[in-house]
């Protein structure tokens, strides 16, 4: 029988916030542990939480750019559960009245794109971290830098349908989150993650099957073949007679597998309730709008324009825009009014070579100095394989391009005086070949131009070198 698979994420974000979300403690990642604590995150009897606005201004953007509706007033509920990485013995979370509800985004799919629906997107505290000391649990160690982190956790709707959906719907995810500017994206540090629900159903069917929920997934690939691994076994237990069981289960990305972690009967019942240390947050149309308005164009709309405004293919505006840096270096290089496609040839070519290849962030080339280089290149002062020695070094230095030019002789000759002297001398050492041109061989062009760049150490206008050269060999 042919089966279609049923998803839903649920993703968590960190939050891009220098504080933590209920006191002062800083989020800086990779620190010693548990320097980054208080009374506060440390769950102390007695301390209060306050929140912290710039989270509800997080997530209210966020809220925005995914079409959501904002909620004029929204509560914060306790989620109680016992963990050692929990030292309140409770999360402070959301529960049934998130800040945001019913929004949706839209994911490029083979040919178009597909809407998928967001349930909610709602704020809440990260957790700690257990550190797992010497093998067979000789010890476990508690690191509470995390505790208090800000984390917004948006839930989709199950409208995904397959692996590849799972992976673009959480690429779109980063995509705006990381244009928002309210979080990093850094999936390998964890900074956005997600549990996956998947079921499968028969082919047509609408009734949707038992799910099975795989717990943080931190990579696009592991999601895709979790996602993958887990619609071949329920296929199978399916095929065999048998029925799944709702679960959450674990993927191990060394064997490709999911195992399961705890069965439904040891679900927690984690008993919410509305935190009574919190004030409901209201958020008035005012405040709504002042956030509206800090929006920035979006990876989605910048594509769009840089296929339908500035010319460019749809590659060159993907790769652009992969980064929110990227898109900024090559508008602001744009901005000089150098043609696009040129400035994308640059971007996408030396300049992100030269990023990998020495292993550096950002370079020391203004956007200003790219677009320099490109004029001289359109001005014929430099050759183009002269344009990426200059590139290179003002990449590597910042240097001025024109000195580099001048220091490094990369000066193109267009002095057609200097180049037709070159070429009188190099026809009257070469009477033969010149002989051959005439009788029809006309690949001795070749040749001789050859010559004159030698002669000249590269440094010919190269157009200008054939138009004398042909005007010459005919005698003209
Ligand atoms: P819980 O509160 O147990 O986490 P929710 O109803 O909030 O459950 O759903 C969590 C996620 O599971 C959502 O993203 C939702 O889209 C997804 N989901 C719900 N039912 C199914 C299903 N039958 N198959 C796949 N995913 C589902
Ligand atoms: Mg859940
Ligand atoms: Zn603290």
């Amino acid at each position: 029988m042919e089966y279609t698979a049923v998803i839903g994420l649920e993703v968590h974000a960190q939050l891009q916030t220098d504080s933590k979300i209920f006191c002062g403690c800083s989020t800086r990642f990779g620190q010693e542990p548990n320097v980054n604590t208080c009374p506060v995150c440390l769950g102390m009897p007695g301390v209060l939480p306050v929140l912290n606005k710039r989270v509800v201004d997080y997530t209210l953007m966020m809220g925005l750019a995914t079409h959501c509706r904002i909620a004029a007033e929204s509560v914060f509920a306790r989620k109680n559960y016992f963990y050692p990485d929990l030292p309140k013995g409770y999360q402070i979370s959301q529960y049934e009245r998130p800040i945001c509800e019913e929004g949706w985004v839209e994911i490029p799919v083979q040919g178009g794109a597909r809407k998928i629906r967001i349930t909610r997107i709602h704020m809440e505290e990260d957790a700690g971290k257990l550190v797992h000391e010497g093998g067979g649990g000789a010890a476990s160690l508690v690191d509470l830098n995390r505790a208090g982190v800000p984390l917004m956790e948006i839930v989709s709707e199950p409208d995904i349908r397959s692996p590849e959906e799972a992976r673009a719907y959480m690429q779109t995810l980063r995509d705006i989150v990381v244009y928002l500017g309210i979080c990093d994206g850094n999936m390998e540090e964890g900074s956005l993650r997600c549990d996956a629900n998947i079921s499968i159903m028969p082919a047509g069917s609408e009734t949707f099957g038992t799910r099975t929920e795989i717990k943080n997934m931190n990579s696009f690939r592991y999601l895709a073949q979790a996602l993958e691994y887990e619609i071949q076994r329920q296929t199978e237990v399916l095929e065999d007679g048998g029925r799944i069981i709702q679960e959450t289960r674990l993927f191990d990305s060394a064997k490709g597998v999911t195992a399961s972690m705890r069965g439904k009967e040891e679900a927690h019942d984690y008993r919410y309730f509305p935190e009574p240390d919190l004030v409901p947050i209201r958020i008035d149309p005012e405040w709504v709008d002042r956030i509206g308005a800090e929006i920035p164009e979006l990876r989605s709309e910048k594509i769009a324009r840089y296929v339908q405004d500035l010319g460019l293919p749809e590659y060159d505006a993907e790769v652009l825009t992969g980064e929110p840096g990227t898109a900024r270096f090559f508008e602001d290089i744009l901005a000089h009014g150098v043609e696009p496609k040129k400035v994308s040839n640059w971007v996408m070519g030396e300049y992100t070579r030269l990023l990998k290849d020495k292993g550096m962030e950002t370079a020391r080339i203004s956007p200003e100095q790219v677009a320099g280089i490109i004029r001289m290149v359109d001005a014929s002062t430099v050759s183009v394989s002269g344009a990426k020695q200059v590139f290179e070094e003002v990449f590597l230095t910042g240097k001025d391009p024109d000195a580099i030019v001048r220091e490094k002789g990369l000066a193109q000759v267009s002095d057609e005086g200097a180049i037709e002297e070159e070429i009188k001398a190099i026809l009257e050492a070469n009477p033969q070949q010149v002989e051959q041109y005439r009788d029809g061989q006309e690949k001795v062009l070749g040749y001789f131009v050859g010559q004159v760049m030698k002669a000249t150490r590269g440094r010919a206008n190269p157009r200008l070198v054939n138009e004398i050269l042909i005007k010459k060999l005919k005698g003209e």
